[in-house]
Parts: structure tokens; C-alpha cells; sequence
């Protein structure tokens, strides 16, 4: 993740990138290609392909924009070779500079070497500061090339061998990572020991793909093999699979708004379906916070599912209350307030022979400053709806990420600061429910999640500054 700040900021989550590897398959490139489509939810500020060719020479293309904007047919047959990582980024706009945009290449005289990384390294402040003091010179502000120095760091002797200063180099980082790095021959898949974010192994004809979610291997016709293991180092060469394990593993706390909101539903994360995830947590919502009411709708896209539990769960009716331009994207590029109001309402319209004179129950997956839900239940009201009484599929969302995800400052959430009434009077909602931690787990049948933006219970030590 990039570390500057200061840019508008709408009122969702984002996300920070979206990783890929593809090895020995013919035009990996094109493959990867059509993997970061897939992951494009995850990023859609820059994205970057860099491949290496039977000479063992690398090509990379990588611009500002989406997949469909930054490659083009002739930008593609640059890209040669059978082994490939790529990359989708989301950037705040102080770090816009192509500079920042991964995967990063390296050159040396022990071999170059590329790299991308979805997550944030926390102790990259403390890092920088020692490498730049012994003389490293960084080529971004990307905190994921700090593990580049400390490769080459802990490589300085050129008999080490380079999964020995990869571990090392791992060792020295804290935080949340997926690194997908890319020599000559070969590509390691390494997660973070807490296992933060998503990372599956697929196999594709005689080779391999490695991928932030198992979207990506449907579309590439992959079959998923296994996820990456916290703390695991996987290499995927012309002889296979091999694991080793830089760090026991400390926890599985897998970043609980992958399950809420960033994945697509079509993704398995660590053998459980994003949508079965959000389905069961509409569920679980409904027990602990029935309604009397006519109808369930939920917030497109990603609310859908958690609607549609909610729903089943309640026997009331699941309409679609609520229609999505799909035309309209990115609001948070707007650059005034008063567009930005409009980009919400040129975003979301309400079914009015629906919702019209009907007690309806809103089911989102988050509220993150309000300003959405306001206006969304306004809309409804707007459109005739006798009463809207939103339910949350996740619990209040107070504290921020230090782990890649562009969750607000503190300040800026709705629920930091005031409890379930007030935020449901300033929503002006006829009632408001969130899902609770211990739904959360139980959602995905899962004994350990990160909710630190929840309850700030954050899984590593925290370097400020
Ligand atoms: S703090 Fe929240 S957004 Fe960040 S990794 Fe943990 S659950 Fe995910």
C-alpha cells in the first residue's frame, strides 16, 4: 500500500490491490491478462504485467487505469514468456505517480527480480529508515519495496540461496502481505505467518496459477489446488509445487471484510464461499435482530447476498428494491462535494412500485461514515416507503486498518463516536441492527477472523509514525 494520505474519500472501503502469478504455461501473459480482469474489483487505480522470456530477459507494461485501459494488443506482444505476475492496485491520490505501480522489476547482478504485493508491512516506516541510512535508494513510496532491499540485504552473499533471503527478508517484516516475486525460473507465493489476505494455488494445464481469489481461476479454466498457508512460502517452477515455511504461524485471522465486502461472491476463501459467507451472516443477522416488516432489499452489489439470507431466514419476500447503474463507477474520483452527492443518487435508484407503501427492511453489508445510508434511506422513503429498518451484516465498524485496507481515520466512522440509537437517528432509519462479532466467526463457521476495525484487537504490534 501506498503510504500518503490526504484525498477524498468516499464512503466505502477500498481495497488495496489484487495479485497474480501464472508459471510455465505458454503466453502467460495473456493469461494474467484475463486473471487481473477478474480481480479487478480489488483495485482499479493502476494495474501492471511483468513477464520473463526464454532468454531470461523481463518485459513489463503497467499504466494508470483499468486491465481494458493499460493493455492493448500491441502493449501485449511486448509481454513474451511463459511465466508471469501481474497486478491491480486501488491508490489515494497523493500516490498516483506510475512509480507506484506494481509489479516492481529489479535489476542486479545476482539476477533481477519482480514483485507485487496486496497487504501493508507496518514496521515499513522503521525499515526504510534503515536501509535509506545504509545507503538504499527507493524507486517508490510503496511500502512492498522495502522487501526488495531486504532480498538483496540478506543476499549480499551471492552463495546464500534466494529462498534462504526470502525467509530471512519475511522475518524482518510485520504486517499483512501476499507477495507473489518472479525470478528467471520461477515464482514464490508467500503469506504473511496471520494470514490477512487471500492466496490460492490453481493448476493450469502443465503449470501453475497463484491468485488473490479463486475468481480469477474460473475465468483462466484453472482448478484451484489449495490456499497458501500463513507464514508459507510456495514456489511454483517447472518442478512443481514446494513449500517451505518462513514462520510458524501466529493465527488465522483472515481480514473479516474480505468475507463482507471486498471479494466477489463467486470466490471460495479458505474453503468457504464468499456468498454462502454473506448468505448465512443475513441469516445469523435475522436471529439476533429480527423485524416486522413487508419486504427484505439489499444494497447492490455486495448486499445482495446477506439480503437474500436475511430474507430466507424471515420468510418475508426479497425483492429488488434497490437498482445499481452499472454504468457509473469510481464516485470517489468526483472532485467536488456536490457531485459527489449527485454520484450516490446517479449510483442507486429505488424500485418505487416496490418499496411504495411497503415497511421495508435494508439490508447493507457496512456503514462506514453514514452519509450512503442517509441518502439511501431517504431515497426510500422518497420513493414511498412506509418504513426502513436497516440491518448490518457486520458489526460497527470504529477503528482503522493497518493492514492494506483504506478503511477511514477513526474520526471519520460514523460508529466511533456514537452508539446504535444515535447512528440510527442520524440515518434517520426507523431502526438499525448490526451483526455481531461472534456472528461474524459463526457466518463462516470460522474460530478466528480479523475484526480489529471492529474491536481493535489488532492481530500485530502497530509501529506508528
Ligand atoms: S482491521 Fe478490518 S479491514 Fe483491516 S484487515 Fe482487519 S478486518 Fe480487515
Amino acid at each position: 500500500m501506498c503510504k500518503c494520505s490526504n484525498f477524498y474519500r468516499d464512503d466505502k472501503l477500498h481495497h488495496e490491490c489484487g495479485v497474480l502469478g501464472i508459471s510455465g504455461v505458454p503466453d502467460a501473459a495473456n493469461l494474467a491478462y484475463y486473471g487481473l480482469h477478474a480481480l479487478q474489483h480489488r483495485g482499479q487505480q493502476g494495474c501492471g504485467i511483468v513477464t520473463v522470456d526464454d532468454d531470461g530477459v523481463f518485459h513489463r507494461v503497467k499504466g494508470d487505469g483499468l486491465v481494458t485501459e493499460v493493455f492493448n494488443e500491441q502493449k501485449m506482444t511486448k509481454l513474451q514468456g511463459h511465466i508471469a505476475i501481474g497486478h491491480v492496485r486501488y491508490s489515494n491520490a497523493g500516490c498516483k505517480g506510475t512509480e507506484n505501480i506494481q509489479p516492481f522489476l529489479f535489476h542486479h547482478n545476482s539476477g533481477d527480480f519482480a514483485m507485487a504485493n496486496n497487504g501493508q508491512i507496518v514496521n515499513y516506516r522503521q525499515l526504510r529508515n534503515e536501509l535509506e541510512d545504509k545507503g538504499s535508494l527507493f524507486q517508490s513510496s510503496s511500502d512492498a519495496e522495502v522487501l526488495a532491499h531486504l532480498i538483496k540485504k540478506q543476499g549480499i552473499d551471492k552463495e546464500m540461496p534466494r529462498i534462504i533471503a526470502i525467509k530471512e527478508a519475511l522475518n524482518a517484516i510485520v504486517g499483512a502481505f501476499a507477495f507473489v516475486i518472479m525470478t528467471k525460473n520461477r515464482i514464490y507465493a508467500c503469506r504473511d505467518k496471520y494470514g490477512f489476505h487471500p492466496l490460492a494455488i490453481g493448476r493450469l494445464g502443465d503449470g501453475y496459477v497463484v491468485a488473490s481469489e479463486t475468481c480469477a481461476f474460473d475465468v483462466l479454466g484453472a482448478e484451484y489446488i489449495r490456499d497458501v498457508e500463513p507464514g508459507e512460502i510456495v514456489t511454483l517452477d517447472h518442478h512443481g509445487i514446494r513449500s517451505q515455511f518462513y514462520a510458524e504461524p501466529e493465527r488465522h485471522a483472515m481480514c473479516a471484510m474480505e468475507y463482507v465486502y471486498f471479494a466477489r461472491p463467486d470466490s471460495d476463501i479458505e474453503g468457504c464461499n464468499v456468498h454462502n459467507y454473506r448468505k448465512e451472516s443475513g441469516k445469523i443477522l435475522f436471529h439476533e435482530a429480527p423485524c416486522d416488516a413487508d419486504i427484505v432489499i439489499g444494497v447492490p452489489d455486495s448486499s445482495l447476498s446477506a439480503a437474500q439470507g436475511y430474507a430466507e431466514a424471515s420468510g418475508m419476500p426479497y425483492e429488488m428494491g434497490l437498482i445499481k447503474n452499472k454504468y457509473i463507477g469510481r464516485t470517489f474520483i468526483l472532485p467536488t462535494q456536490a457531485m459527489r452527492e449527485k454520484g450516490v443518487k446517479m449510483k442507486l435508484s429505488p424500485v418505487k412500485s416496490i418499496v411504495k407503501g411497503k415497511r421495508v427492511v435494508l439490508v447493507d453489508d457496512s456503514i462506514v461514515r453514514g452519509t450512503t445510508s442517509l441518502k439511501i434511506v431517504k431515497m426510500l422513503r422518497e420513493a414511498g416507503a412506509a418504513e426502513v429498518h436497516v440491518r448490518i451484516a457486520s458489526a460497527p465498524l470504529k477503528y482503522t486498518c493497518y493492514y492494506g485496507v483504506d478503511v477511514h481515520t477513526p474520526a471519520e466512522l460514523i460508529s466511533n463516536s456514537n452508539d446504535v440509537d444515535a447512528v440510527c437517528k442520524l440515518i434517520e432509519a426507523d431502526s438499525l441492527a448490526f451483526l455481531s462479532h461472534e456472528g461474524m466467526l459463526k457466518a463462516g463457521r470460522r474460530s478466528d477472523l480479523c475484526l480489529a476495525c471492529f474491536n481493535r484487537k489488532y492481530p500485530t504490534e502497530i509501529y506508528e509514525g
